[in-house]
């Protein structure tokens, strides 16, 4: 058998070849069913294939590969990218998956590279994980990407009953395990988060004939808020808010701002607590929600189980929040689910700059054997 650091050298080298499949040439982008995803599929069935998975495509697109018969614990993440992506974000934990099934576990495993979770070519993410737990919506554009990469939207991609659990490795996609030094981190929780739309309403007239004092600059308005919310995410453990947009009306260099369209952005692993705070930081403005997710807790028997495993294999056990939604949020609707964060040097992701240490995925490799090595189908 092959140590664990030669496994991952071969890991990290399958997530390079993945890499150069692309619709970009020069940069890494691949959005769900997009061309270079044939060459992506038939290299994952050839290696699934190798450590003798039967696989097949299912009607959403993912790519899956059983070994073993009855009740099994399911392994995988997403094949598809951001534009100018990494080689790493989510293709990592499916090559996990397939370099664990190659040390041959005494249980049953299912592989899984979700054909979509980053919501570029739609706009609607996690359609192969939402295809897989039925909570998918209709979308004929989708449908029809299905159709011309020559599949049938109609075709099964339900979970199946055989499904007792879900395990996702992931890059951290963050600076906290580097920033710790640490290898590994056990996720305990995927935060919620909530968006909204912030409108300030002033008084447009020109910049040159009104003096300061009788302006209604929203803007200025908009700015004063922006520095609250700051205040009020740093006072929070855990908490954070951020306004990436802003939409200046009518924003011209001679005009005072009449009006201000922000967003806003807020994460935390407690509902309550996110709650709370936007309605602190949101007191007195006129608002609209956009969206709003629910935080979600991984199992905590897995937790337990992945953290023991940690341990037993000589790293050090450091449980951590997730930030980004992740297709293990979508599976944990249906099944106990699990994550396992490696690493980001620099913190650098959706990133050519995206990397992962050799060392870092040997340690994860050590810890998912370790778990298929005791896990037991519920
Ligand atoms: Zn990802």
């Amino acid at each position: 058998m092959r140590t664990f650091l030669q496994q991952a050298r071969e890991t990290v080298r399958r997530c390079r070849r993945l890499a150069e499949c692309t619709e970009e040439p020069g940069r890494i982008t691949r959005t769900f069913l997009s061309a270079p995803m044939h060459d992506v599929h038939t290299l994952v069935r050839t290696w699934m294939e190798a450590a003798g998975m039967t696989v097949r495509v299912d009607g959403a697109g993912n790519i899956r590969g059983t070994y073993g018969e009855g009740p099994r614990l399911m392994i995988g993440s997403h094949l598809d990218t951001v534009p100018d992506a990494g080689g790493f974000d989510g293709i990592l934990g499916v090559m996990m998956g397939i370099a664990l099934v190659e040390r041959r576990p005494p249980c049953s495993v299912e592989v899984v590279g979700f054909s979509e979770e980053e919501g570029v070519r739609f706009g609607v993410p996690f359609i192969g994980s939402r295809a897989m737990v039925g909570t998918r919506e209709f979308h004929k554009g989708i449908d029809d990407a299905i159709r011309a990469f020559g599949l049938n939207p109609r075709d099964d991609a339900g979970l199946g009953d055989d499904v007792r659990a879900y395990l996702e490795f992931h890059i951290e996609q963050g600076p906290v395990l580097d920033r710790k030094n640490l290898p590994l981190g056990v996720v305990e929780a995927i935060v919620g988060q909530s968006r909204y739309t912030v409108r300030f309403a002033g008084e447009a007239n020109h910049a040159g004939t009104t003096p300061m004092k009788t302006r209604a600059d929203a803007l200025v308005a908009a700015a004063e808020w922006i520095g609250l919310v700051r205040k009020t995410a740093l006072a929070e453990p855990g908490l954070v808010a951020t306004v990436g947009q802003l939409r200046v009306y009518p924003g011209a260099v001679n005009v005072i701002p009449g009006a201000v369209e922000a967003s806003l952005d807020i994460r935390h692993a407690d509902d309550r607590v996110r709650d709370r705070v936007a309605r602190r930081i949101l007191k007195g403005v006129e608002c609209a929600e956009r969206s709003k997710q629910p935080a979600t807790p991984m199992d905590p028997a897995m937790v337990q189980a992945l953290c023991a495993a940690v341990k037993a294999t000589g790293n050090r056990v450091h449980r951590m929040v997730s930030g980004a939604g992740h297709d293990a949020m979508i599976l944990a609707a249906k099944v106990p689910a699990a994550m396992l964060f490696l690493r980001s040097p620099g913190g650098i992701s959706h990133h050519p700059g995206e990397s992962v240490r050799v060392e870092d995925v040997a340690a994860a490799l050590a810890v998912g054997t370790r778990l298929l090595d005791d896990w037991r189908p519920a």
